[in-house]
């Protein structure tokens, strides 16, 4: 039977909520339970995946094909487990499949309401996740904070998950904020609990406050807490901001958050095995050199719209042993610069990451041409394997009018075009090509090197593609297509016969790595660019 544990926040949103959902969990995978998790986002957009990166960070996606908020990156980096279609559930997905069975007439003709319709769907979401994961816990992040209004049917539905399931099978964490204020030198409780009061008014009791502080909460303050709150004080967890997050798990552990925890859901503490973890942090923290590498992209005002690229970079840092730099660059900056010799001077490697849209191409272009040119290891991923592909076509093979149908419908030579399936389609949610599709790899290529295997698979989120018509030609002038859909003969992965490392690929690998387990196209690059440097 599973069990569930449900994470609110209150306060301020930007807590951790999401650490603090993944590091329990970490806790308990560490102790030997199965654990899934979800995010609740109580906006009204289906997915993210219509969303700006500039208003949400990036969009992350499930092997499955889910568009989903960026907190499923943090969950499956840390548990390493594959998450799915059941992991993000939105106010906009709860009401579409609602109105679509009112429609349909499920409801026999019933008045149609916010309780029971709306919270059963949203439990139905619930109890989905734990009997298609077959976990032994499922732990459900609560987006936004306690008190606004879109929240409020999905605090109802876990209220009542607690009356049906009971108490020994769902537990209550609430994160909020104690914050210390300068002049009277002090942290202040009062915050907190107002947030839980807030909490009860849902009738909701939490059972667990994990409180984000700057410094560790002094016992007094902790028993502050548990009087006001009505929680045993033991449960009261501090969350002190931590330069390296991979301690955070450990923090908990050491306050006994994950014993605590098991021992009110009835479960077994069982024994732990955290020693794979602590010898992470121990390589974080002792990361010997720096290399910068160039990240060119359009959103770089926002360095959530790249997060899983950051964290991959860093992954295969922690593999070299080497502390990442990223020079941040905009490509719409890039398209006047006069001078990209001081741009990239520092830089040991070049990424272009995926995007949308036309505004900053260029800029992305002259990028990939200088890495070609002056043979600094270059890693294009998605948009970033479009761009490489056009550069080449325009500046190695003459074709100047090259370019995607995304950035100029009628342009003179479509190298990159929509895909054929993806002609009729008007909508733009959830219609892209998504999740996770085959690459077969061919011997004797970077790419075969890196992965060491003749099929992969990997997540994809496009509607363009390369166009064949024009591989012949590239191939020719020294382009290597190393790997390729076995069922539609879409190009994956090209490379340069003429350079040390230039590789791109047209899925997005970000998604599949681990702090432990660096991504193979990651860990190459990153392993060139340190031979660059040398
Ligand atoms: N805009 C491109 C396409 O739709 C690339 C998408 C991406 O980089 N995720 O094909």
């Amino acid at each position: 039977m599973t069990k569930y544990v449900f994470v609110t926040g209150g306060v301020v949103s930007g807590l951790g909520k999401g650490i603090t959902a993944s590091s329990l969990a970490l806790l308990l995978k560490s102790r030997g339970y199965k654990v899934f998790m979800q995010k609740f986002d109580p906006y009204v957009n289906v997915d993210p995946g219509t969303m700006s990166p500039f208003q949400h960070g990036e969009v992350f996606v499930t092997y499955d094909g889910c568009e989903t908020d960026l907190d499923l990156g943090h969950y499956e980096r840390f548990i390493d487990e594959e998450l799915n279609y059941t992991s993000n559930i939105t106010t906009g997905k709860i009401y579409s499949s609602v109105i679509e069975k009112e429609r349909r007439g499920d409801y026999l003709g019933g008045t149609v309401q916010i309780v029971p319709h709306v919270t059963n769907e949203i439990k139905q979401k619930i109890y989905e996740a734990g009997s298609s994961s077959g976990a032994d816990v499922v732990i459900t992040e609560i987006g936004g904070t306690v008190g606004d209004i879109e929240s409020l049917a999905f605090l109802e539905a876990l209220r009542q998950v607690r009356y049906e399931q009971g108490k020994e099978n769902v537990f209550f964490v609430h994160t909020t904020l104690v914050p210390y204020i300068y002049g009277s030198n002090e942290l202040k409780t009062k915050p907190t609990q107002h947030s839980v009061i807030e909490l009860r008014r849902v009738g909701i009791q939490p059972d667990m406050i994990v409180c984000r502080a700057p410094v560790v909460l002094e016992e007094g303050l902790k028993k502050k807490i548990s009087m006001f709150c009505d929680v045993p004080v033991d449960h009261v967890i501090d969350s002190v901001d931590v330069k390296n997050i991979y301690q955070i798990p450990v923090n908990y552990y050491q306050q006994k958050a994950d014993e605590i925890l098991l021992r009110e859901l009835n479960l077994p503490v069982q024994k732990i095995d955290l020693s794979k973890w602590l010898d992470l942090i121990d390589r974080v923290d002792h990361l010997k050199e720096e290399i910068e590498i160039a990240l060119v992209g359009k959103y770089v005002g926002l360095h959530d719209a790249y997060l899983s690229v950051m964290e991959a970079l860093k992954h295969a840092g922690y593999k070299y042993n080497v502390k990442i730099k990223i020079n941040w660059v905009d490509s719409e900056a890039l398209e006047q610069e006069k001078n990209l010799d001081k741009v990239f001077a520092h830089s040991k490697g070049i990424l272009i990451p995926g995007g949308f849209g036309n505004r900053g191409i260029e800029g992305k272009i002259r990028a990939a041409q200088y890495a070609r040119v002056h043979q600094i290891p270059f890693l294009g991923i998605c948009l970033g394997m479009q761009i490489a592909v056009i550069e080449f076509a325009r500046n190695v093979c003459g074709i100047t009018g090259a370019s995607s149908t995304e950035f100029q419908e009628l342009c003179e030579d479509p190298i990159i075009d929509l895909m054929s399936d993806q002609k009729s389609i008007i909508n733009k949610g959830g219609t892209l090509r998504l999740g996770n599709y085959a690459c077969k790899l061919q011997k004797g290529t970077l790419a075969y090197k890196d992965y060491k295997e003749d099929l992969i698979y990997e997540r994809h989120r496009h509607r363009y593609e390369f166009n064949n018509r024009y591989r012949e030609v590239l191939e020719q002038k020294g382009m290597i297509f190393s790997g390729i859909n076995p069922d539609s003969n879409l190009v994956e992965i090209i490379e340069l016969k003429s350079h040390p490392h230039f590789i791109a690929c047209q899925f997005h690998p970000e998604f599949k790595s681990r702090p432990n387990r660096s991504h193979p196209l990651f860990a190459s690059f990153i392993e060139a660019s340190i031979h660059y440097k040398k």
